[in-house]
């Protein structure tokens, strides 16, 4: 797949979140939750449990929502593509890898090993 625009990046980033919230059924909970959950609330984690099971699943599922909504937010700052670290543009072929990505491979590279 080739990505030529940073709108393009965006679109996808936001089908991500919307797929990520589908299945953590966080569209059923989000729209009980505005009209209160009152006798409901048993039924809304069932729904949950059927979307996903598997708890490293959901953890996993989880952390990639925060990246992805992160990376919406970075573009509503207009930070979206600097590196956080080195402040340098990420390069156009990490992003299209790794939409989300919030570093740059060297900073990235340098972090993990800071980490180990
Ligand atoms: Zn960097």
């Amino acid at each position: 797949m080739v990505i030529r625009s940073r709108e393009e990046l965006r679109r996808i980033l936001e089908e991500e979140r919307a797929s990520l919230l589908k299945r953590l059924g966080r569209e059923v909970i989000a729209e009980r939750e505005y009209l209160g959950y009152g006798n409901h609330m048993a039924d809304d984690a069932t729904d949950v449990y059927e979307q996903v099971k598997d708890w490293t699943v959901r953890q996993t599922l989880e952390n990639t929502l925060r990246d992805v909504e992160y990376a919406l937010q970075r573009f509503e700052d207009g930070t979206y593509g600097i590196c956080e670290d080195c402040h340098q543009e990420i390069d156009w072929a990490r992003l299209e890898a790794k939409p989300y990505a919030t570093l740059c491979i060297r900073c990235q590279q340098i972090r993990e090993q800071r980490l180990t």
